[in-house]
């Protein structure tokens, strides 16, 4: 596992030298759906200091069991509203705030916590009908609105393209989220810091790199296929 993470954090380098970034300013996240939590522990020995889980369930009894460890947790699957509860007093972030209904849920819920909760925006870049996230029109009245919630604080989007094997492909769906968080930074709307973008995974992430990626998700090049 050591020589994995090692060799990843090599590619991530390489990546972020070659478009003369800062390696520094990119946050690897190792993606542990499915996988036990002894998995996720021999990642954190491994040197993972980041872990996104997509479930609330399975991840409440790993983040459980896992307590003694120094580790930011980031929720990037699917949230109802209705989990928003759960998701909160677990995560220090969560990627996929797409509705004003989710967002003034877990702001509710932070505010019991006496938290403010780090978010990001998960944008629908190509539209596939599938996919969750904010429609690319309606980005910047979300990102208003969300404005407006003292316990929130938006930090970036967040976006899951459409799958190629090319990863070159994917390219304009970065390009475009780049974009997109360019242009709501430009409002100056308070409460509000465009610095992060969730872009990237096993077979795409030294474009995502290319294209402004502060967070890559990363599960089957460190943890194997899942069934
Ligand atoms: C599963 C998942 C990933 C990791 O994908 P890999 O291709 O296994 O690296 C990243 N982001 C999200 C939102 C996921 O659900």
């Amino acid at each position: 596992m050591k020589d994995i993470i090692e060799s990843l954090r090599k590619r991530i380098q390489d990546a972020a030298i070659r478009c003369n970034r800062d390696p520094g300013g990119i946050r690897l996240i190792g993606v542990t759906k499915t996988k036990p939590v002894e998995r996720v522990e021999e990642g954190i020995a491994a040197g993972l200091t980041d872990i996104g889980e997509n479930y609330i369930q399975e991840a409440r009894d790993k983040i459980a069991g896992l307590s003694g460890a120094d580790v930011t947790w980031h929720f990037i699957g699917h949230l109802q509203s209705n989990k928003a509860k759960y998701a909160v007093p677990l995560f220090d972030w969560i990627h996929t705030v797409d509705s004003l209904k989710l967002a003034r849920e877990i702001n509710k819920q932070a505010e019991k916590q006496e938290k403010v909760q780090k978010i990001l925006m998960e944008v629908n870049i190509s539209g596939e009908a599938s996919k969750a996230g904010v429609s690319p029109d309606n980005a910047l009245s979300l990102a208003d609105e969300i404005s407006r919630l003292p316990d929130l604080s938006l930090r970036g989007l967040m976006t899951m393209p459409p799958f190629f094997d090319d990863p070159e492909a994917v390219r304009p769906y970065f390009a475009q989220l780049r974009k997109l968080a360019r242009t709501i930074a430009a409002q100056c709307l308070p409460n509000i810091r465009m610095e992060e973008l969730s872009m990237g995974m096993t077979g795409d992430f030294e474009v995502a790199i290319e294209e402004g990626a502060t967070m890559i998700r990363i599960g089957t090049a460190i943890f194997g296929a899942r069934q």
